[in-house]
């Protein structure tokens, strides 16, 4: 969601005649775009401001984002930031910025009217041209007792199908192979139509996918309480979406589930699992634990092991818990010490990454086609240099390749195949095997 937000802003920006700079310290503006989902996050973003301010003294800094509404943090950078600008403000406010910069870009546009005003609406200035992220919904309005993002985010806002089908639309005909649904909750996407009729998010997808062209479509995050049979029914059905399905749990402990007000049990959970994997047994399941809530006991971290065994999940991110301000959780006792925390993450990566790896060996021998995104360059010791190809494949898995002739630069963007001869529990390997517009 930042980075389609940076997109967005540069829009806005090089409409008032604002260019990219090359070198941030020559930068007269510098728009930092923060997150705060944990506290590691915001200590780097804090002090890499500071940093920032040190080595290009005449910029002028904006700050964005999760962080620009919280007075603890505009008291930390109150010298080192210009203007803090919450993103929910950020049509009504970015006029601001031309006094600070010497008047660049004042009086050059007339400011968008309409929908246009709306953040969502803009087209972001995007630095891909085979990927892009479309914001779909914004906001949340589930308070998840640890989470942020209703407060830094503000309630959920989804924005009209006809804006996004028409925008999924120009990107596949100007060649975009990838797009990214994205929001804070897509699944709960209720966007209202021109006739005011309101769409679920089964019924985009399916518009989405019914678009002509050669295209994958991948979205981010889905809260389980909102997977519908008619989702799962889409989901199956819909050949141009991604088979993984990122559903975060968050702990396999209904007391520490009931303690973060996710609202479903593992029971529910499992169920949901049952049903996509009765409909879909392709699927390629993910998601999102968070180790060291307050009051997790042993015997609670050995439920999320266990679901995670449940369910076979092939990919994982394990998140040590970090209590953040207004959030519900901040005031319970933050209980499970540092070394704890350490501890059942190192245990939680373990029994995924060997479920992934026993699960990825299905892979082998076959040959597997990605959207090719970047060439990765190996030098050896005696300076020999071999070049790979790197990519996601359907499953959304990384996927790496061995160009056998060729620098590869022009494969950047293309289809093509992968010959998996090696595995891991993150990523598959082996060579490339066929370069094809449509594969
Ligand atoms: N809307 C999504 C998640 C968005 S936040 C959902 O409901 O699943 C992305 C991830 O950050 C979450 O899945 C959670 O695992 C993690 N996270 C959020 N707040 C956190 C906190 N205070 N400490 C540790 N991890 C956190
Ligand atoms: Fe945060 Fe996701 Fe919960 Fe919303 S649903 S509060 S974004 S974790």
């Amino acid at each position: 969601m930042n980075h389609v937000d940076a997109e967005i802003i540069s829009y806005t920006l090089s409409e008032r005649n604002y260019k990219p700079a090359k070198d941030c310290a020559k930068a007269n503006l510098i728009v930092v775009v923060t997150c705060g989902v944990r506290n590691s996050a915001e200590e780097r973003i804090v002090s890499w401001t500071q940093k920032l301010k040190t080595q290009s003294k005449n910029s002028v800094i904006v700050l964005t984002g999760c962080l620009s509404h919280r007075e603890d943090i505009k008291t930390r950078l109150h010298e080192t930031v210009d203007l803090f600008i919450p993103i929910e403000n950020w049509m009504a406010r970015k006029d601001e910025i031309f006094s600070l910069t010497h008047n660049v870009g004042a009086g050059l546009k007339p400011a968008p009217t309409g929908e246009k005003n709306c953040f969502y609406q803009i087209l972001p200035q995007r630095a891909s041209t085979f990927q892009a992220y479309i914001p779909i919904m914004t906001g949340c309005n589930n308070f998840c007792s640890y989470c942020v993002v209703p407060y830094a985010r503000g309630r959920e806002k989804s924005r009209s199908p006809e804006s996004i089908i028409n925008e999924a639309e120009q990107l596949v005909k100007k060649g975009c192979k990838e797009l990214y649904l994205l929001g804070q909750n897509v699944n709960s996407y209720q966007g209202k139509d021109k006739n005011n009729r309101i769409w679920n998010f089964a019924r985009l997808l399916k518009n989405i996918n019914g678009i002509a062209g050669n295209f994958w479509i991948r979205f981010i995050s889905s809260h389980p309480k909102d997977i519908t049979e008619k989702f799962i029914e889409t989901y199956a059905n819909c050949r141009k979406v991604s088979s993984n399905l990122h559903l975060p749990i968050q702990s396999g402990s209904n007391k520490i589930l009931g303690l973060m007000n996710r609202k479903y049990t593992r029971e529910n959970y499992l169920d949901i699992i049952s049903k996509i994997r009765r409909r879909y047994p392709q699927a390629v399941l993910s998601t999102d634990i968070i180790v060291g809530f307050p009051g997790e006991t042993d015997k609670d971290f050995r439920d999320s092991l266990d679901i995670v065994k449940k369910v076979g999940f092939e990919m994982l991110f394990s998140l040590k818990y970090s209590s953040r301000p207004e959030t519900a959780a901040q005031k319970m006792k933050d209980s499970v010490p540092p070394a704890i925390k350490i501890a059942r993450q190192r245990k939680l990566d373990q029994v995924w990454k060997k479920i992934a790896l026993a699960k990825n060996k299905r892979f082998l021998g076959q040959e597997i086609k990605i959207l090719v995104d970047r060439i990765k360059t190996k030098t050896d010791n005696h300076g020999k240099i071999t070049r790979y190809v790197q990519g996601k494949s359907f499953e959304n898995k990384d996927i790496q390749g061995l160009i056998k002739s060729g620098k590869g630069n022009d494969l950047i963007g293309k289809w093509a195949t992968v010959k998996i001869s090696e595995t891991t529990a993150v990523a598959l390997r082996g060579e490339l095997a066929r370069v094809k517009k449509n594969i």
